[in-house]
């Protein structure tokens, strides 16, 4: 089990808005603790720069 680089960030949905902490590595962005997106079923995020 190697670690992929990733780091935690913050990020907001595209589709509601909402804030998430989220996991941002090679292969996307991914809210920490869901597997599944925003819990309004978009799997769009933004980045906070
Ligand atoms: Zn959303």
């Amino acid at each position: 089990m190697e670690a992929q680089s990733r780091r935690k960030g913050a990020a907001r949905c595209t589709d509601c808005g909402r804030a998430l902490a989220v996991w941002v590595s090679s292969d996307g962005i991914r809210p920490i603790g869901s597997t599944d997106g925003c819990p309004c079923g978009s799997t769009s995020f933004r980045v906070f720069s």
